[in-house]
């Protein structure tokens, strides 16, 4: 069975095929700048193809699609002889609110209650929705599956993911914590199991997913018990260029004093804040890394805060779920940022944490970074949400 994962945004469109046989990427791509004039690069992964990487007019999704599937099948680039062996399509989708718990098969009442999530995540569901109409518009009836970002989530309790506002926002208009990243959480923490030869149902995981966006989850049993984004991907740790937690006060006062309107007050704390608006220096922790060997205070101030955040949410994840079994990094910070991992890892010490420098100087794979007689695992597991996204596609369609 061969699965084509779509993740689209705006206006660029993320593509894998991925060979569920072998579970191995047969080739791989991205659409970028639909809309505007449009660019493809697609790379085939088998069979001594080049690689495709030109401007080309992308007026829509529905053409950008069209030429993904023209790239995948070409004499010179492809890697499968026609369309009809394209069995299926997961597209990845931000937000499925509190409709959906798990992936589904796209049909028309999917694709509604996908639509009515829009309120949600206003930036990101119109793009997904986008991405699966241009595909159901150019593929005809291969079958599509929809997987959320938010889904792995919803096995949060109430005491968790329910804001201490009044009731009614909740009831009426949905007010509460969904969080994101749930298929790196979800991928990283069974991995995690694996690699532990343990089943999942007996482990108590805390998974850090460190990379321009950042989040962690508390994970019990294999299910979600709290998690730090909240209704939006805005709160919990500091990132990239988001504060994380804020006072909603600290808002009143600069929209007062400076006469923001709220879009651009948010857009300061999506878009200039986290560790580039404290560091002055880069959202990027590679970036930071070298301005802290050269002695920037700023850029050593945005990485301490950011590993004391990781350190501290941890910490209280323990405490929610009474121990941990297991902690693991992912994501581009996670699984390529030894010094971070080392600097997070120095709070672990309560929890009989001791981290083998060897081990955490590798790169590029699964691999436990705690000593042998650490009393919690530490793992470094490169997340694959297009693998979990092509699995539970593959699961549904049979
Ligand atoms: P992601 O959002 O998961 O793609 O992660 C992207 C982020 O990973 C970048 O913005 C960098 O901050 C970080 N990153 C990537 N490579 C490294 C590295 N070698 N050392 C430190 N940070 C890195």
């Amino acid at each position: 069975m061969k699965i084509l994962v779509i993740n689209a945004g705006s206006s660029s469109l993320k593509y894998q095929l991925i060979d569920m046989t072998t579970e191995s990427v047969l080739a791989k791509g991205l659409c970028e700048r639909i809309g505007i004039d449009g660019h493809l690069k697609h790379s085939p992964l088998v069979g001594g193809k080049p690689v495709f990487d030109e401007d080309l007019p992308l007026p829509t999704h529905s053409e950008a699609i069209a030429a993904v599937i023209e790239k995948l099948t070409s004499a010179e680039y492809g890697v499968v002889a026609s369309m009809k062996e394209i069995d299926a399509v997961g597209h990845r989708v931000v937000h499925g609110g509190e409709k959906f718990a798990s992936s589904v098969l796209v049909n028309d009442d999917v694709m509604a209650a996908i639509e009515e999530c829009i309120p949600f995540a206003p930036l990101h569901n119109p793009a997904n929705i986008t991405g699966i109409n241009a595909c159901r518009k150019v593929m005809g009836d291969v079958p599509m599956v929809a997987v959320f970002d938010t889904s792995f989530h919803q096995t949060m309790p109430g005491k968790a993911f329910m804001y201490a506002v009044p009731y009614e926002y909740y009831q009426n208009d949905g007010i509460r914590r969904y969080g994101f990243h749930g298929t790196s959480h979800r991928y990283v923490s069974s991995r995690c199991a694996e690699l532990m030869g343990k089943p999942i149902e007996e482990l108590k995981i805390v998974s850090c997913h460190m990379g321009n966006g950042s989040s962690i989850a508390a994970i019990d049993g294999g299910k979600c018990v709290d998690t730090s984004m909240g209704f939006t991907p805005l709160v919990g740790l500091p990132m990239g260029t988001r504060c994380g937690d804020l006072d909603a006060g600290v808002i009143q006062f600069l929209m007062n004093k400076y006469g923001y309107s709220i879009d651009e007050m948010l857009n300061i704390l999506n878009k200039k804040s986290g560790v580039l608006g404290v560091s002055g220096v880069s959202s990027d922790f590679r970036d930071l890394d070298n301005a802290a060997a050269e002695g920037n205070e700023r850029a050593q101030l945005a990485l301490d805060m950011f590993h004391y955040w990781v350190a501290k949410v941890t910490g209280s994840y323990v405490a929610a779920m009474n121990g941990v079994d297991a902690i693991v990094f992912t994501a581009g910070v996670g699984e390529n940022s030894k010094s971070s991992r080392a600097a997070i890892s120095e709070y672990f010490g309560y929890l009989g944490v001791t981290i083998d420098p060897v081990a955490n100087s590798k790169r590029g794979e699964d691999i436990m970074i705690s000593t042998p007689d650490s009393k919690v695992k530490v793992f470094v597991i490169p997340t694959n949400e297009e693998l979990v996204i092509a699995r539970d596609t593959r699961d549904i369609v049979g």
